[in-house]
């Protein structure tokens, strides 16, 4: 393998750019040529490349989102885009693919390896952390510390005035940000899309905390919750709670950005160095994740089929805790 490329494709996720370089200087040390490719599949389908130097990735493992941009390419979804993206990785004389996304990402890049037998090896980047085979996923846990740092501002105003916070955080099918948003911050309860929430039982929860003089409460609600998001479980609970008076905060799109965390920051330099390697030894059609501290590899198909269960031993906790 002579050359490679790199691109971030899906949703824009702190780390991103420390992984692109690790991927760039891996392999620029290994002796291989790289190129990136601006704008996911859509600036792969448009022939947007552009070669990558050591100099090229200097100064950007602080930034957040990615210097090659992002985005999502509805033209890759036809047979057609992914045959014209394949013909320009072949015009570029590009004979791996590493491409950091999360898990639509994945799956169109597992198309293009079986359409087409592109080598490609995949680094989990998205807020989410909601792809199998990992525990952690790129960008993650900054957008963990950018919600619990909003939430100890919000905590503050919330005790002045004694009131009731429901905030929301990201997660349309997972509460991995809400539960561990909610275990930092020390929220009253967390809910998220893997349980039932029962309404009856957080009013309970609320009357109780109330009848013991607490200052205010906080509960953090995942976006995808079967009950609604923050706004329609506000009204559903303030229908029957007359406690403090209560308000909402979506915390949306800062949760994507900021600087990456030094747990991002290595997770992505060693995940990109590890997708090198993989692609230099014959893997493909694989993520790179991390288990127990290892770095792995998971087939996409399987690391896009479900995501990893939502530990009841932290969700416990908030309640022992709260
Ligand atoms: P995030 O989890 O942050 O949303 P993602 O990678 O899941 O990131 P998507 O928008 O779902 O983001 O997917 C990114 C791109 O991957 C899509 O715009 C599309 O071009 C391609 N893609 C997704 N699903 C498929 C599919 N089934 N077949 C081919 N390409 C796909």
């Amino acid at each position: 393998m002579k050359k490679i490329a790199v691109m971030t494709s899906g949703g824009d996720a702190p780390g991103m750019n420390a992984g692109i370089r690790a991927v760039t200087r891996t392999a620029l040390s290994l002796g291989l040529e790289v190129v990136g490719i601006y704008r996911g599949y859509q600036g792969m389908i448009e022939n947007d490349f552009i070669p990558l130097s050591h100099e090229s990735v200097r100064n950007i493992i602080h930034r957040g989102g990615t210097f090659l941009k992002t985005a999502r390419s509805d033209d890759f979804r036809t047979i057609e885009g992914r045959a014209q993206a394949a013909a320009n990785l072949k015009a570029h004389g590009v004979e791996g693919l590493v491409v950091i996304g999360g898990d639509g990402s994945f799956t169109g890049a597992a198309a293009l390896h079986d359409e087409h037998g592109v080598k490609v090896v995949g680094c989990p980047g998205t807020i989410d952390n909601d792809l199998f085979g990992t525990d952690y996923t790129i960008g993650y846990d900054t957008a963990v510390n950018t919600a619990v740092h909003a939430i100890d501002q919000i905590r503050d105003t919330a005790a002045s005035h004694n009131r009731l916070f429901f905030v929301e955080v990201m997660g349309r099918d997972a509460g991995f940000i809400a539960l561990r948003t909610g275990l930092a911050s020390g929220a009253e309860a967390v809910l998220v899309p893997e349980t039932t929430t029962y309404i009856e039982d957080l009013t309970a929860k609320l009357e109780k905390n109330w009848k013991m003089k607490k200052s205010s409460a906080i509960i953090i609600v995942a976006e995808g919750d079967d009950a609604g998001g923050a706004i329609e479980i506000a009204k559903k609970v303030n229908a029957k709670f007359e406690g403090w008076e209560s308000k909402v905060t979506v915390l949306g799109h800062i949760q994507r950005g900021g600087s990456p965390t030094a747990f991002d920051r290595i997770l992505a330099s060693r995940m990109g160095h590890a997708a090198v390697l993989a692609l230099l030894a014959g893997s493909t059609d694989v993520m790179i994740g991390q288990k127990n501290g290892e770095m792995v590899e998971v087939p996409f198909k399987q690391a896009v089929k479900h995501h990893e269960t939502l530990s009841k031993h932290l969700l416990d906790l908030v309640e022992i805790l709260s």
